[in-house]
């Protein structure tokens, strides 16, 4: 039995069914609502989501996919044997600790880096004093986000200086979408607008050695006029958008589905409490099944007597606290529920009470949360076909 893989410690029996057929099938229907030549960048950071970012990038490297992004210097590492020439882009921008090898790597690696500040780019182009191969850099404008981007006057100091540095190469000018996932859409064209007008002061537009880029899966799905040359889906990939959407353009179909097994039977008499705290006390005898998977899985505590899973068609309550590595369903009504068997605690279904999107409503979270929490040594199983 396997236990290890790349010597991290791996949970054979807690099993996430990767289903490649539906993660390309996202892929193509997210192009489809692109112009042909849109470049399209599958986001893998945070473990690709928490489906595992090995199995996936494997899996999208056979598929139309231009770049891959990641949050960090460290992933970007860990991905780049398995990539075969397709380009890696990393979020992160360059920052004034960095380590200055971690540059001259950016560039002998040939990853796409991020700039945005004027401290960034000096760091850069001193790290790279010498060096062969330029490094390409990707210019992050602030429109209203609020997080990492320059604003637009010291965007325009970096352009100036980055010409001045034969080590950089301008690959790419970006921003990102505060808001797309929202209803309203107001703000998010407002940060559109700011961005053309940076495009125009600088004459970027129609320039072939530019990738302009400003789409999250929200936006490459609701805002067309802004895809430019490259969209950057993340969730959408794995099947969700980015929350519960009304009639929406494009069909996805979740990726992922987590199982893991009931361990043992066990009766328990009514009025007798179930797990730490006695937070629940059944009032009929109970047929509990008891499953090893707990918060330190990522399935979150705050569950505990609220989600259900699903056993075949029945969905049954998780009652009592949910532990660190244990928790207790209630199988009472599932006459042929037996030890041995799998339940289905993520399930790959949009409307299931037991998918993402259900179990983020009872967190008061969103499913990007409840994907990444999955841990790394639950076992990725990868499926060709979600239709066995
Ligand atoms: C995470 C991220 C994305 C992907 O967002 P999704 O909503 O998952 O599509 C795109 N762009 C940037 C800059 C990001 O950080």
């Amino acid at each position: 039995m396997k236990l290890y893989r790349d010597q991290s410690f791996i949970r054979p029996d807690l099993q996430a069914h990767l289903y490649s057929d539906r993660l390309l099938g996202n892929v193509r229907a997210l192009r489809g609502l692109c112009r042909p030549e849109t470049k399209f960048c599958a986001v893998v950071k945070a473990n690709a989501y928490g489906h595992g970012i090995r199995e996936i990038v494997n899996i999208l490297k056979s598929g139309p996919v231009d770049y891959f992004a990641v949050a960090t210097f460290y992933e970007a590492l860990h991905i780049h044997p398995l990539i075969e020439r397709r380009r890696i882009l990393i979020l992160e921008p360059i920052h004034a600790d960095q380590p200055p090898d971690q540059i001259r790597m950016c560039a002998s690696a040939g990853f796409d880096c991020v700039l945005s500040s004027l401290e960034g780019l000096d760091l850069a182009c001193r790290a790279l004093e010498g060096t062969k191969r330029p490094l390409h850099f990707h210019l992050n404008v602030e429109t209203g986000m609020g997080r990492c981007g320059a604003d637009p006057h010291e965007a325009s100091a970096i352009l100036t200086r980055a010409a001045n540095c034969e080590a950089l190469v301008h690959a790419g000018v970006f921003t990102h979408f505060a808001t797309a996932d929202e209803e309203d859409l107001s703000y998010a064209f407002l940060q559109q607008e700011r961005f053309e007008a940076f495009l125009d002061a600088h004459q970027l537009k129609g320039r072939r050695d530019l990738l302009i880029h400003a789409c999250n899966s929200a936006a490459a799905i609701k805002m067309p006029g802004a895809h430019y040359d490259m969209v950057r889906c993340g969730i959408s990939m794995y099947g969700y958008y980015s929350r519960r959407m009304k009639n929406p353009p494009v069909e996805l179909r979740p990726v992922l589905k987590l199982q893991a097994p009931i361990t043992r039977i066990k009766r328990i008499a009514a009025g007798h409490p179930v797990s730490y705290g006695g937070s629940f006390v059944p009032k009929r005898e109970t047929k509990a099944g008891i499953v090893p998977l707990g918060y330190a899985d990522g399935y979150r505590r705050g569950f505990s007597n609220k989600a259900v899973m699903r056993r075949g068609e029945h969905f049954v309550p998780v009652i009592g606290r949910v532990c660190m590595d244990q928790l207790i369903v209630d199988l009472t009504d599932v006459p042929d529920a037996d030890a041995g068997q799998m339940v289905t605690v993520i399930d790959d279904a949009h409307d299931s009470p037991c998918g993402a999107y259900a179990l983020a409503d009872l967190a008061d979270t969103i499913c990007y949360e409840i994907l990444t929490l999955i841990h790394a040594h639950v076992n990725r199983i990868v499926h060709s076909t979600s239709r066995p």
